[in-house]
C-alpha cells in the first residue's frame, strides 16, 4: 500500500530559538499585511460584492485585520456552475496526477509554514503550537490522501469463468465544502484535499470567522497549479449562502463540520429533491461532542490531571474533541479535584500571539455571551470550583477564563450542552458502570478517554464507552493523521473518519463492470 509510506510532519520546537524568531517575524509581516480587502474567487475571477465580513483579531477585538467580500445566493450559484464546467476534465486526470497537486500544495504550506501560523493565531486566536500543529495538520492531509487514493486505483477484480469483472471507482461532481474556524487550515484543507483528489470540483465555503486563512490556501492550491474553477473560493454568511448551496441541484456531495444544529440542517436540506437534481446528495458531516474522561480509583492521578487540562482548555476549548465532562469514582474524586483546581489556577491566559499563553480568546462575542450565560447557570446550579477571572483582558478581547463545575448534574443543562469553551463539569460516579452510564448519558459520541491502571477496567471501557475516538491513559484531543482517524457517530456525525482509509471513499461512486468473455 502507498499508504505505508506516509510519515506525519514533525511539530516545530518552539523551545529553540531560531523557530521563536522564525515566528515572530511572521506575525511581524503578518502584521504589516493587516486592512486589506479581499474578493471571491469565482471560476479563477476576482469577484467583490456589496456585503463585507470584517475579520477582527480575537485578542484585540479593536484590531481588524481585513475585509473579506460576501457571497450572495447568486454568486453560489455561479461557483457552483464554474465548478461543474470545470469537472469533466478534472475528473479525467490520471490519479497520480491529481495527488501531485496535493503534494504541490503539501510543499508550499512547508514552505509558508510560520506565515499560515501567524494568521491563525491573529484571525482564530490560537495559540503559536495549537496553529502549528494546525499547519502541520493540514500537509498531513494532503500527504496522507494523495497516497491513500494511489491506493484505490487498483480496481477490485474478481473473475469468473466466462467474465471479466472489475469493480473501481469514480468521482461524483460537485463538492460543497462548509469548514469550520477551529481548525481553520487543517479541517478545511482535510475536505477539500479529499474532493479535489477524489476527482471532485469543489466550492469552498470558510467560517465567517477564517476567511483569510482559507483564502491563503486557496492561493497556495492556485499556485499550484490547478487548473480554473476547479476550487472555487466563497467566503460569506452562512445562513445567506448555506442554504443555497446545499439544495442546489448540481451538487453532489456537501462536505461540512461544525455544530449539531448546522449539520442536522444541511442534512435535512439536502435529502429534500429540487427541480433538476439527478442524484441524491451524499452527505458528509462531522459534528459536536460532549466528550468525558472518566478517572478511575486507580488512576495515576499526576497523569489524568494534565490530561485532562490540556484536553479541557487547549485552545479554550474549542475543540469538537475537547474534554468538557470528568467523571470521576468517588475514592479519588476529592483529591482529584483538589489537584486540578491548583493546576486550573496556574494556567495563563493571554493573547494568543504571546508565547508564553496557555489559551487565548475565544472566537468572538457571541461565543463570549453564550459562555457567561452558561458560566451563570454553572454557578447557580453547581459547585464552582475554578472560576478564571481574566482581569483587564476582558476590555482588550474575547477572553473566558478557565472554569471548572462540580456536583454536575448528568442530565442538567451543563452536563448534557456542548459549550465549546473553557467551561469543565465535573461528576462524581459509584463504580466503573456508573462512570460509563453517565459517559454514554449524552447524544454525543466523539471522543472518550479513561484514566485507570485496571487492565480488566480499560478493557471494559474499549467495550462500552460509546465514543469514535477512545484515548486510554492519555488526553483525548490532537488525533494525528492516520494513526488516530478521526470521527465520532450518533449525533456527532455520520461515521466518518478524517485521516483514515476509508474517508476517501465517500467522495466517490463504486462502479462495477461485468464483461461476457
Ligand atoms: N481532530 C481534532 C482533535 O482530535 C478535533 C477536530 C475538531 O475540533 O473538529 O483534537
Amino acid at each position: 500500500f502507498a499508504a505505508h509510506q506516509f510519515k506525519n510532519e514533525p511539530l516545530t520546537d518552539f523551545s529553540r530559538g531560531q523557530a521563536r524568531d522564525d515566528m515572530r517575524r511572521a506575525l511581524q509581516d503578518v502584521q504589516a499585511q493587516f486592512g486589506q480587502d479581499y474578493p471571491l474567487v469565482i471560476n479563477g475571477k476576482a469577484t467583490t460584492t456589496r456585503g463585507n465580513i470584517v475579520v477582527r483579531n480575537p485578542s484585540k477585538k479593536s484590531q481588524t485585520l481585513g475585509t473579506v467580500n460576501a457571497a450572495t445566493p447568486d454568486l453560489a450559484a455561479q461557483a457552483i456552475d464554474s465548478a461543474k464546467r470545470a469537472w469533466p476534465q478534472w475528473r479525467k486526470l490520471p490519479v497520480g496526477h491529481r495527488a501531485e497537486y496535493l503534494e504541490l500544495m503539501a510543499a508550499e504550506m512547508r514552505n509558508r509554514r510560520f506565515e499560515l501560523a501567524a494568521w491563525m493565531v491573529y484571525e482564530c486566536g490560537k495559540p503559536w503550537k495549537e496553529a502549528d500543529g494546525d499547519v502541520a495538520e493540514a500537509i498531513d492531509f494532503c500527504m496522507y490522501y494523495a497516497l491513500a487514493m494511489r491506493d484505490l486505483t487498483h480496481a477490485l477484480t474478481c473473475d469468473y469463468p466466462g467474465e471479466e469483472n472489475q469493480t473501481y471507482y469514480r468521482s461524483r461532481g460537485v463538492t460543497v465544502v462548509i469548514a469550520p474556524w477551529n481548525f481553520p487550515l487543517a479541517i478545511l484543507t482535510g475536505m477539500v484535499a479529499a474532493a479535489l483528489v477524489t476527482g471532485n470540483t469543489v466550492v469552498m465555503k470558510p467560517a465567517e470567522q477564517s476567511s483569510i486563512i482559507a483564502l491563503k490556501l486557496f492561493n497556495i492550491a492556485r499556485d499550484s497549479g490547478l487548473p480554473t474553477g476547479v476550487l472555487n473560493y466563497l467566503p460569506g454568511n452562512g445562513e445567506e449562502v448555506g442554504p443555497a448551496l446545499v439544495r442546489h441541484p448540481d451538487v453532489e456531495i456537501i462536505a461540512f463540520t461544525g455544530s449539531r444544529a448546522v449539520g442536522l440542517e444541511i442534512n435535512r436540506l439536502a435529502a429534500e429533491p429540487v427541480p433538476g437534481q439527478v442524484s441524491v446528495k451524499r452527505v458528509i458531516a462531522e459534528m459536536g461532542g460532549k466528550n468525558a474522561i472518566i478517572v478511575d480509583n486507580d488512576a495515576d492521578l499526576d497523569d489524568a490531571v494534565q490530561g485532562v487540562v490540556q484536553s479541557a482548555f487547549g485552545y479554550a476549548g474549542q475543540k469538537c474533541s475537547a474534554c468538557s465532562r470528568v467523571i470521576v469514582l468517588s475514592e479519588v474524586h476529592d483529591i482529584f479535584l483538589e489537584r486540578l483546581k491548583a493546576a486550573c489556577e496556574s494556567l495563563v491566559v493571554g493573547p494568543a500571539e504571546d508565547p508564553g499563553c496557555d489559551f487565548g480568546p475565544v472566537i468572538d462575542q457571541e461565543a463570549q455571551t453564550r459562555l457567561h450565560d452558561y458560566i451563570a447557570i454553572g454557578k447557580e446550579e453547581c459547585q464552582t470550583i475554578v472560576a478564571g477571572d481574566v482581569g483587564k483582558l476582558a476590555k482588550e478581547g474575547f477572553f473566558v477564563g478557565p472554569h471548572v463545575f462540580a456536583n454536575v448534574e448528568p442530565e442538567s443543562r451543563l452536563g448534557q450542552t456542548e459549550l465549546f469553551g473553557p467551561v469543565l463539569s465535573v461528576m462524581k460516579a459509584r463504580h466503573l458502570e456508573h462512570a460509563l452510564q453517565v459517559a454514554n448519558s449524552t447524544p454525543y459520541s466523539l471522543t472518550g478517554g479513561i484514566y485507570s491502571r485496571s487492565p480488566k477496567n480499560l478493557q471494559r471501557a474499549r467495550e462500552e464507552f460509546q465514543v469514535g475516538n477512545l484515548y486510554l491513559n492519555r488526553g483525548i484531543t490532537g488525533a494525528i493523521v492516520q494513526r488516530h482517524p478521526f470521527g465520532g457517530y450518533r449525533m456527532s456525525g455520520i461515521g466518518t473518519k478524517a485521516g483514515g482509509p476509508d474517508y476517501l471513499l465517500q467522495f466517490l461512486l463504486p462502479v462495477s463492470i461485468c464483461e461476457n468473455t
